[in-house]
């Protein structure tokens, strides 16, 4: 179950860090480490400081960016020393255990951000996240070195994911019929659902201010499943056929792309679920209404 979590750590500058961080996978048996554009190279140092977890530094993951490395992940959870300005939803480390024992369980992968020395991750980075956790401290004095962060939540994964007597009274991601979506998959769904809001006219593409940024909270905290999206984004292609088939040769070229590019996978998913139709089709008045 260990093997479904990897830890994520973005621009790290020192390779003492990275070592230290491997030593503290190795010694709680997690084994993913993915390094987001490291600014050092796995030095002397690194191997030193891993103490015997050479291992886990080879089967290192590079990745160009914080995206790439968490696209097939179903949960995202960043870490952070201190509060944001648009708030998210927060956890603590054992929170945060509690909820992958029950993910894992489910077959999801979970992915732990670790953000830079100095400046931890950025806003952009950490709404890409489910949610945040924050590692209680004193309060005057919040910030951990990355390593021994990773350290606590490695411990927590551990607890959590390998205690053998615990009864969970919830079954969040648990007892449910369809997979999680992945981060990949949202991501779909929020760039069509941005396009859609673009080409209704509710959003202004030079002033967006946080529309995009609440909704991905919104679903994001909701952890939609691959039907739940597909769903959506069936309705949404279905909204934009409509509107190009009314007016706009404009619009009529984004819709006809969304469709295109959706027409298979509601295929597969949607239209197959013919019970799925038969429950959620729009009443014959509405016809009549239009
Ligand atoms: N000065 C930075 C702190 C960076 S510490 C800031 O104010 O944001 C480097 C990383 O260690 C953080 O990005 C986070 O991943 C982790 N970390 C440090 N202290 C933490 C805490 N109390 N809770 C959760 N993560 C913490």
């Amino acid at each position: 179950m260990l093997d479904q979590i990897r830890i994520v750590m973005v621009n790290t500058t020192h390779p003492g860090n990275i070592g230290g961080a491997a030593r503290a996978m190795k010694n709680m048996g997690l084994k993913h480490l993915y390094l987001v554009d490291p600014l050092t190279d796995i030095t002397e140092e690194a191997r030193k400081r891993s103490s015997g977890a050479e291992d886990i530094l080879e089967s290192v993951t590079l990745c160009a960016t914080l995206e790439e490395a968490i696209s097939d992940c179903e949960l995202v959870f960043g870490t952070s020393a201190r509060s944001r300005t648009v708030p998210w939803p927060l956890i603590t480390p054992r929170q945060c255990g509690d909820k992958a024992q029950q993910a894992v369980k489910a077959g999801n992968r979970i992915a732990l951000v670790f953000g830079r020395e100095r400046s931890g991750l950025t806003n952009e980075e950490l709404h890409l996240c489910h949610a945040h956790i924050h590692i209680p401290t004193n309060e005057a004095f919040s910030s951990l070195n990355v390593a021994q962060a990773i350290q606590v939540l490695a411990y927590e994964m551990r607890i959590a994911l390998t205690a053998t007597n615990q009864v969970s009274e919830n079954t969040w991601g648990v007892d449910w019929d369809q997979p999680l979506a992945t981060h990949e998959q949202l991501n779909g769904m929020l760039q069509h659902m941005e396009q859609m809001l673009i080409d209704i006219g509710f959003l202004d593409p030079n002033t967006p201010k946080q529309l995009m940024t609440r909704l991905r909270r919104l679903f994001q905290r909701a952890t939609p499943d691959r039907m739940e999206i597909n769903i959506l984004r069936g309705m949404m292609t279905m909204m934009q056929q409509k509107m190009a088939s009314a007016s706009n040769p404009v619009q009529q070229g984004t819709a006809r792309q969304n469709m295109v590019l959706h027409e298979e996978l509601l295929q597969d998913e949607l239209l197959q679920n013919k019970h799925l139709n038969d429950i959620e089709s729009p009443p014959a008045k509405d016809k009549e209404s239009e």
